[in-house]
């Protein structure tokens, strides 16, 4: 099934993301992670894709084994800094091959010490959603950034860049994580005054592990509120205090922002069925899926 139906077709949607192993050596256990993830009936699984591409294959092998055998929806991501606009084809085709509907159309970071971009090669996200865009077929989503993206000059500037990769042809954006949900409504005020006007999917990291957390920040540009930061500055020391504190403090971000309106949660499972099981457990009533009541934690 299309993103873009799942959507329209549900009040309100939870998903999960994944990602693949490094190696093949570790594919059978990220593919019991998936199957785990999965029983617990997420509205789709998200795959993302290894910077550089270099598990490319890892990330089709999941998105169709969750398409095929799960018999779940599954969107697959895919970054093209470091492709050419004929391998970006010829993974395209395999992917219509594999009848995978859904990809998030990404740039990828720019790889260390490389001469970017690379004559002929990608610049942005933009031209991968125009190539998929003309290709056909497919449910295209993007990335969006509510702090801006960390290479952006300024907000602004990043807006009238989302706004130029939306009108290439995303039908919605993901959000990168944040811990104060005040940075997403004000988000949501500027990207509708630039008539981005596709669902935008909050995307929401439970924080579990205290020492990930700085690293997190730093990568993603994500500030953390000081409630958050007496939080980390508690429990970050004591593992399972700090996994209790992160699903506590995941799960009420997103029961605000159910509550103000936003229609559709991707959570970042970080490959962690036992957390995302918590956070669902928890919203059960609140998403209408009884049935979660009852998931094992
Ligand atoms: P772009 O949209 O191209 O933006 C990158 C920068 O370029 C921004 O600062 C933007 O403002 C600027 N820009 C865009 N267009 C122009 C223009 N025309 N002129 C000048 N500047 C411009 N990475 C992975 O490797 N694998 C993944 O699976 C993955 N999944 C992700 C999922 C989500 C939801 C998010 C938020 C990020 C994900 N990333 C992933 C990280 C992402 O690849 C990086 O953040 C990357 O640095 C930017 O990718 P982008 O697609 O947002 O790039």
């Amino acid at each position: 099934m299309k993103i873009s139906d799942v959507l329209s077709s549900r009040p309100i949607t939870v998903s999960c993301e994944v990602f693949p192993p490094k190696t093949d050596g570790a594919l059978d256990s990220v593919l019991t992670t998936v199957r785990k993830i999965a029983k617990l009936s997420p509205d789709f699984i998200s795959v993302t894709y290894g910077a550089g591409g270099g598990t490319s294959q890892n990330t089709l092998r999941i998105v169709s084994h969750i398409q095929q055998e799960l018999h779940t929806t599954a969107l697959a991501h895919l970054s093209c800094v470091s492709s050419t606009k004929e391998e970006i084809f010829s993974i395209l085709q395999e992917m219509r091959q594999k009848k995978i509907e859904n990809i998030l159309a990404l740039r990828g970071d720019i790889p260390a010490g490389t001469a970017f971009p690379s004559p002929g090669q990608y610049q942005y996200a933009y031209q991968l959603v125009e190539q998929i865009k003309a290709f056909g077929g497919f449910c295209i989503g993007a990335a969006c950034y509510p702090e801006g993206h960390v290479e952006s000059a300024s907000k602004e500037e990043d807006l009238v860049h989302l706004k130029q990769k939306v009108d290439c042809g995303c039908d919605f954006l993901t959000t990168q994580l944040f811990f104060d949900n005040s940075v997403l409504y004000s988000f949501l005020y500027r990207a509708l005054a630039k008539n981005i006007e596709v669902p935008i999917l909050a995307g929401i990291m439970p924080a579990v592990n205290g020492k990930q957390i700085a690293r997190m920040c730093a990568l993603s540009g994500a500030s953390l509120p000081s409630r958050f930061k007496a939080i980390v500055d508690k429990f970050g020391d004591d593992p399972r205090s700090m996994k209790q504190a992160g699903i506590a403090y995941a799960t009420e971000q997103i029961i605000d922002l159910i509550a103000n309106g936003i229609h559709a949660i991707h959570i970042y499972t970080m490959n962690k069925p036992d957390v995302a099981a918590s956070i669902l457990h928890n919203l059960s009533h609140i998403v209408g899926k009884s049935d979660w009541e009852h998931i094992k934690q």
